[in-house]
């Protein structure tokens, strides 16, 4: 799953209103922020395999730090405490934000084959395997990524044009790399892969920009 992901994201600021964007994209995004980098060291792999689902030709041979359940949880906690830490009036924000780490695996159980481990070290593995249909792909995706920016679009209103067109401009990036991933031709090799990854850091940097142009509404 990608724009699904920012979706949620975009959604939970009506949950958090205090917490910018580009922490929310940080939380939602969390376990594929930390893959590529652990691909790139060799402590997780994947593979270039065109078919070896409809919707990506990526096959994720072995990813428990980033991508299993139990990783998935003490990454969210983690993260809750983290912000926390720094900001301490905001517990209920803190429990979105790790709410919002721990949907990041339950988003790709929907949308994976059964490649996404439970545990560190188990063999057990799960997903539903919605990637097996781009068009229900597509259509899931897009209704939870048009859902989280009514939700954010509601939450906030501009401050100045770049918190107008600074968003748009985001929202329609996210469309055409998705759409460009997904029906582009695969990537070369897996260290293509994660390094075109790591661009996902621009993202939250952009959710950051924008949200300081924008102001809370109460709605
Ligand atoms: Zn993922």
């Amino acid at each position: 799953m990608f724009i699904g992901h920012f979706g949620l994201g975009f959604g939970a600021k009506k949950a958090a209103p205090a917490v910018s964007l580009g922490t929310l994209f940080l939380a939602c995004q969390f376990a594929d922020l930390l893959w590529p980098s652990l691909v790139l060291l060799g402590v997780e792999r994947v593979e270039v395999q065109p078919g070896a689902t409809t919707m990506t030709p990526l096959n994720f041979v072995s990813y428990p730090y980033s991508h299993s359940l139990v990783a998935g949880c003490v990454w969210g906690v983690v993260f809750g405490a983290v912000y926390l830490a720094m900001r301490r009036s905001r517990r209920s924000a803190a429990v979105t934000l790790a709410l919002l780490v721990v949907s990041h695996w339950v988003l790709d159980f929907i949308t994976h084959r059964p490649d996404l481990p439970l545990t560190l070290g188990g063999q057990t593995r799960v997903g539903l395997g919605l990637w097996s249909s781009v068009p229900g792909t597509l259509a899931v995706e897009g209704l939870i990524f048009a859902c989280g920016i009514a939700l954010y679009t509601r939450a906030t209103v501009a401050r100045d044009r770049i918190g107008s067109i600074g968003l748009w401009s985001l929202v329609a990036f996210l469309v055409v790399a998705y759409l460009a991933a997904t029906f582009g031709p695969p990537p070369p090799t897996a260290a293509a892969v994660a390094w075109s990854a790591q661009a996902m850091w621009l993202l939250v940097a952009w959710g950051y920009w924008v949200d300081a142009h924008r102001l809370r509404q109460r709605v």
